[in-house]
């Protein structure tokens, strides 16, 4: 157990909220009926933004403006290489307010400052590999349809994109949708989270610093239900790029079928580290610590099960507890900090919940188990349960909290039917010196991604998504850009058209 935590005051804390305005058709303006949402500093307990609250009529005429933007403006019909040149821009000014931007996401959602920050960068690179993939977007051509014949499949930007993203990775989130997007030439309303939009409405100053036009992003603070639920309806919009929860994402999905729009999901994660007696232990201990409390477990990517072999199960559990009772737990803002706060105390008592159940059920408790007391702000200590079997809620959902279930395992087929007993498959991990092992871990996972040897790498270049209820479609790689398009195929004939139909 950590000791209570002394949480000390920011200078935000004796300011009035930063207040941010809904950014539509390139202007700042307030919600018509004026209403607002405060946003309170989860690690600290003070108001620390204040954005006008969008509904039905701003959603409106956000979709109207991006939807004039895609059909007259600038943006879908200039040249790829002048769309790259805003992009880069911008990654370059992200670049430049780096501190500013991971202080407001650290501040907002209570994560660590220090991984705010990497975060950020990683959200930089990413706008830097967007505006690489505009200039390369290419169709294809069919010259082998005879002589009289060419085909030309074009791709064209799809239209108007909603944008919708979860608290847990504000800035990051937007930054894996948002620039491929644009990259193809598309429009876009976005809709941050409710709890952490601050962040994207500074991404929204950028872009029009960036030389982006009026119009082409506009960015909406508001509610999942009047805000989420007209930007999926809309019938000017042609696609919804959709992250959060699988049972959001389903009701999602279901509104956009009405209209037939295209989806893209990246939705909910139970995956697992499969550790073997052969491997690293000292690096897996560590990667298990890391998979199960980084971003204080709210990440959808979380190693949240630890499938361990029954050979190794006590040692390894023993150098895992020893890690965990040394993270550092608390002052988002202090940069030692590696597990910040919860994100609402509503959350974090959800999250209690599964532990407590987990012992009513026969789980025990290793390490940490509860909130931490504290003067301000709301914390959990990470937490281990071991003796969890795969019909306990623990071992079932996405806890998302910093809360590792311990199960164990013998033989490889146990191990990989333990990994793949869930509706979910985001990602996986295993850890063992020998390829064999790893090729049919890798192999036989029905997950997205699966990382050998480390955890929770990620790269540009490499698609990410989901199996199963994890998602649908995957987001970067080089085709991310191609996501946000539409093929037309023309058919180019030579000469007088020949084989008449009625003669
Ligand atoms: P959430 O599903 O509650 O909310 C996500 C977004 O949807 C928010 O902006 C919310 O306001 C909006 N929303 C809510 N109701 C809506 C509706 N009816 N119509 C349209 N939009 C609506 O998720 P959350 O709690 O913000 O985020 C946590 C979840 O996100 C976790 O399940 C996590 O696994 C998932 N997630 C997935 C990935 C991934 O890449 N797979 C990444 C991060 C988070």
């Amino acid at each position: 157990m950590n000791a209570p935590l002394n949480i000390s005051m920011p200078a935000e804390a004796s300011a009035a909220p930063k207040a941010y305005k809904l950014l539509i058709d390139g202007k700042h303006v307030e919600a018509r009926d004026g209403r607002t949402i405060e946003r309170s500093s989860p690690g600290h307990g003070f108001a620390v933004s204040r954005y006008a609250q969008a509904g039905a009529a701003e959603v409106d005429a956000a979709v109207q403006s991006a939807h004039k933007a895609f059909e007259a403006g600038a943006w879908p019909r200039m040249k790829a290489s002048e769309r790259a040149a805003v992009l880069l821009k911008a990654a370059d000014l992200i670049e430049s307010r780096l501190e500013e931007i991971a202080r407001l996401d650290a501040l907002e959602s209570g994560k660590p400052i220090a991984q705010a920050r990497g975060e950020i960068g990683g959200a930089v690179d990413i706008w830097r590999y967007a505006a690489s993939l505009a200039r390369t977007l290419h169709g294809e051509s069919y010259a082998n349809l005879g002589d009289d014949m060419l085909g030309v499949v074009l791709r064209e930007p799809i239209g108007v994109v909603s944008i919708i993203t979860p608290w847990n990775f504000p800035f990051l989130i937007v930054s894996q949708k948002l620039p491929f997007a644009l990259a193809a030439g598309c429009t876009a309303v976005v809709k941050p989270s409710e709890m952490t939009s601050a962040s994207t409405f500074v991404l929204g100053d950028v872009l029009l610093e960036a030389g982006l036009p009026a119009g082409v992003v506009n960015i909406l603070a508001g509610l999942g239900s009047d805000v989420g639920a007209p930007m999926v309806g809309h019938p000017l919009v042609e696609m919804v790029s959709f992250t959060g929860s699988t049972r959001v994402g389903k009701m999602t999905m279901a509104a956009a079928s009405s209209s037939l729009k295209k989806v893209s999901m990246e939705l909910g994660g139970k995956n697992g580290q499969i550790v073997f007696p052969d491997a690293d232990l000292e690096a897996a201990a560590d990667a298990a610590v890391f998979g199960g409390f980084f971003n204080a477990g709210e990440c959808c990517n979380a190693g949240s099960r630890l499938i361990v072999h029954e050979a190794v199960a006590d040692d390894f559990l023993g150098a895992v507890k020893a890690l965990a009772e040394r993270v550092k737990v608390g002052d988002p803002l202090d940069d030692r900090t590696k597990v910040g706060a919860m994100i609402s105390a509503d959350h974090m008592a959800k999250v209690a919940g599964y532990v407590t159940a987990a012992k009513n059920g026969g789980g025990s408790v290793f390490s940490g188990g509860g909130q931490l007391a504290s003067n301000a702000g709301q914390y959990l200590d990470p937490t281990i349960v071991g003796n969890v079997t795969e019909d306990m809620e623990i071992a079932r959902e996405e806890v998302f909290g910093p809360v590792l279930s311990v199960l164990t395992f013998e033989t490889i087929e146990k191990a990989l039917h333990i990994a793949n007993n869930t509706p979910y498959g985001l990602s996986a991990g295993v850890w063992s010196a020998s390829i064999d092992t790893c090729m049919s871990v890798a192999r036989g996972v029905r997950s997205g991604t699966v990382w050998v040897n480390t955890f929770m790498e990620g790269y540009p270049e490499l698609p990410f998504g989901g199996y199963k209820q994890s998602g649908l479609g995957r987001e970067l790689g080089k085709r991310a850009v191609e996501d946000y398009t539409e093929e037309k195929t023309i058919q180019f004939h030579r000469g007088q058209r020949t084989g008449w139909w009625v003669g």
